[in-house]
């Protein structure tokens, strides 16, 4: 099979990277230069706890395992197996992890630390931490380069082709054209286009809408974390935390209801941090960032590390596209005769994509 994909993120390379294996040939169009959307302005979180049980937990389960496959196939690995500590500090959020870690459906093999345990296990925790959920099977890689390598990986079969700075304007049956005028044909044509509506139809614009976060990073305090950290301000967003404990948790804080602020941190190959996050539901006209928002961020990474952070290195925003219709965790829809849409994964698109491209290939094959 002759395949198109058009979008240079996450979903469109592990796409293609899949389907290359599968015997396909795959073209690749990517609007810009070099790919800069969601997939590279990540934690580069791999991260399997919070999911709820059910599709989108198997999603994340079937996604790490395929991470791994992937790392395995490049010299120094693209995955660190660097386990999660999402760590409370109020009595309230360790009863609701203890209430979590309870729960009869929890496939992902957590373990309740009390303080002592859990500044063992990364001394990296400041004392203000009681205790913290750890959880093995979340990982990281590097947002920034891992792209790069996947392509790497789909090009040694000599059937893939990556073509940057092609903006696709049309996609019909069996072709795309591109802002050049130049048409590719195909069999089967995947718009892997991120936050990007255009190429969407009516129906699947409307059980859509664009998400952004505020990110930040930051160079590393001594001695700087090896897991990744979530705080409890992300217990009150993560679906395996809705459990009835949720409604026990100290009132939020202000920022938190303006921004839907929650601390996630990542520890970088480099030694640096990523810190975030915000999740404010796109207005359409306000641009921009909030700095009591990141003031917040870093108050938050503060209080639970025992060196604090160091200076901020840069700030971005990201946008994803998340579904708010439809049963299924991510948006698998025939826009057109032949042309299928790839896109709204919310904010697992980093840990799900060798799954989801494994299930979408699967689709095009029919087998
Ligand atoms: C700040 C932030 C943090 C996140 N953290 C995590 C995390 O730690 N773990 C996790 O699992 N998920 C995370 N997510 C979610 C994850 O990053 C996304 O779900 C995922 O990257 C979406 O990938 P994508 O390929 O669909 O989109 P994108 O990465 O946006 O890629 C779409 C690509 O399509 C291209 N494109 C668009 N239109 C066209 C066109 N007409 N022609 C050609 N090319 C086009 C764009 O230029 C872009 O490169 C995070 C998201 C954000 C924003």
């Amino acid at each position: 099979m002759r395949l198109v994909v058009v979008g240079g993120g996450i979903i469109g390379t592990a796409l293609a990277l899949e389907a290359v294996g599968r015997g396909c040939y795959v073209v690749q169009l990517e609007r810009d230069d070099v790919p800069h959307g969601a997939s590279v302005r990540n934690f580069g979180m791999i991260w399997v706890s919070g999911r709820a049980a059910g599709p989108e937990l198997d999603l994340a389960l079937r996604g790490r395992a395929r991470w791994q496959e992937l790392s395995d196939r490049v010299p120094g690995g693209l995955v660190r197996p660097a386990g999660s500590l999402i760590v409370a500090t109020e009595p309230a959020e360790l009863q609701l992890i203890e209430a979590a870690a309870a729960r009869d459906d929890a496939g992902w093999d957590w373990t309740v630390l009390d303080t002592r345990a859990a500044r063992k296990r990364e001394p990296a925790l400041s004392s203000s931490v009681l205790g913290a959920l750890h959880c093995p099977h979340d990982a990281l890689v590097e947002p920034e380069t891992v792209l790069t390598h996947l392509r790497e990986l789909a090009a040694e079969a000599g059937r893939y082709t990556f073509q940057p700075g092609r903006a696709v304007v049309e996609a019909r049956s069996g072709a795309v054209l591109d802002h050049t005028g130049s048409t590719h044909r195909a069999d089967a044509v995947v718009l892997a286009t991120g936050a990007s509506l255009e190429l969407l139809g009516g129906t699947e614009k409307e059980t859509v809408s664009v998400r952004r976060l505020q990110m930040l990073e930051v160079s590393g305090g001594t001695p700087t974390p090896a897991h990744m950290l979530a705080d409890g301000n992300a217990l009150r967003y993560y679906p395996a935390f809705d459990l009835p404990e949720r409604a026990l948790l100290p009132l939020a804080d202000p920022e938190v209801g303006r921004y839907g602020c929650q601390l996630l941190l990542a520890p970088r190959r480099t030694g640096t941090m990523t810190i975030g996050d915000t999740h404010v539901d796109e207005p359409p006209v306000d641009f921009a960032s909030s700095e009591e928002a990141d003031e917040y961020i870093l108050a938050s990474a503060e209080r639970v590390l025992a060196g604090g952070v160091g200076a901020v290195l840069r700030r971005w925003q990201g946008r994803y596209l998340r579904r708010t219709g439809g049963a299924e965790p991510y948006l698998c829809s025939w826009v057109n005769d032949g042309v299928l849409a790839v896109t709204a994964v919310g904010g697992m698109g980093m840990t799900a994509a060798p799954a989801i491209a494994a299930d979408v290939v699967s689709l095009l094959l029919g087998s």
